[in-house]
């Protein structure tokens, strides 16, 4: 049975989309099957995985509203063991449509209960908002990852993200737990960059991954060649570093 991993912040560009891309390639590459869903309108993690968004017939909009089987939907990439449950923009509607329907919070839940036990990993890469797509997300989800960026304002709005987690775990989803922070874009160089994390790690002792993410341009290179960094540049610091993330990951589940 998969474990599911909503990556979620309200936060704009913090690193979900590198982090669901890298993070399910490098559990693929590591012989687990893995399935991606790509919860964002804006379709990025498609994108960064080379897939046409504009030639799809069906994405996860179908799968939430219950128009097309998931299997249907599924998309192959160049890694063998990686899946892709696709999105684009489509997916704006879902956030309108579902309002009125029953039992709107579980559709995704119930969308990948009939595939759940054919991965070992699902990853969903969450909206920058905290709307009816996200919350999805995390009713689905066994856990939570929050990627931080290692930022003067990296906390900002943090309480927010929790207070939806405690509610989503009380109300909907009581298995629900915050797999841990991740520190995104770390500058080894600066100053600032080192201060955020002592303070981070010190405010979520024990909740925060060991696994810390670079900076490195070769993460924000990859997705315009279509693939992820792993298939690009498998010796750079961004892809040694989600190669131990995902280690550190599979190795939390034995
Ligand atoms: P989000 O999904 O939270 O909005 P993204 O993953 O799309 O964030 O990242 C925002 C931007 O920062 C993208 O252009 C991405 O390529 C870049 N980026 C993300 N992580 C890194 C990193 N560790 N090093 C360098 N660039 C990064
Ligand atoms: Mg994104």
């Amino acid at each position: 049975m998969a474990k599911i991993i909503a990556i979620a912040n309200q936060k704009g560009g913090v690193g979900k989309t590198t982090t669901a891309v890298n993070l399910a390639a490098s559990i693929a590459a590591a012989e687990k099957r893995t399935l991606l869903v790509d919860m964002d309108p804006q379709a990025n993690a498609c994108t960064g995985l080379g897939i046409d968004k504009t030639a799809l017939e069906y994405t996860v909009y179908h799968a939430l509203l219950g128009e097309a089987d998931v299997r249907d939907i599924l998309i192959k990439t160049d890694l063998d063991l990686l899946d892709v449950l696709p999105s684009n923009t489509d997916l704006i509607g879902a956030e309108i449509e579902l309002v009125t329907a029953l039992a709107r919070e579980i559709k995704l839940k119930s969308a990948l209960e009939a595939i759940r036990h054919e991965y070992d990993f699902i990853v969903i890469d969450c909206p920058p908002s905290l709307g009816l797509l996200t919350v999805n997300a995390l009713t689905a989800a066994d856990s939570v990852l929050v990627p931080l960026q290692c930022e003067f304002y990296a906390m900002e709005g943090l309480s927010q993200l929790m207070n939806t987690i405690r509610i989503i775990k009380n109300q909907l989803n009581p298995r629900l737990e915050i797999h841990g922070i991740l520190l995104t874009m770390f500058d080894g160089r600066n100053n600032l960059s080192h201060q955020v994390t002592v303070e981070i790690r010190k405010h979520f002792q024990g909740q925060v991954f060991q696994t810390m993410i670079p900076r490195n341009v070769r993460l924000s290179e990859a997705p315009s060649h279509g693939v992820p960094v792993l298939l690009y540049d498998v010796s750079s610091k961004g892809a040694v570093a989600y190669l131990d993330l995902a280690r550190e990951i599979i190795g939390m589940g034995d």
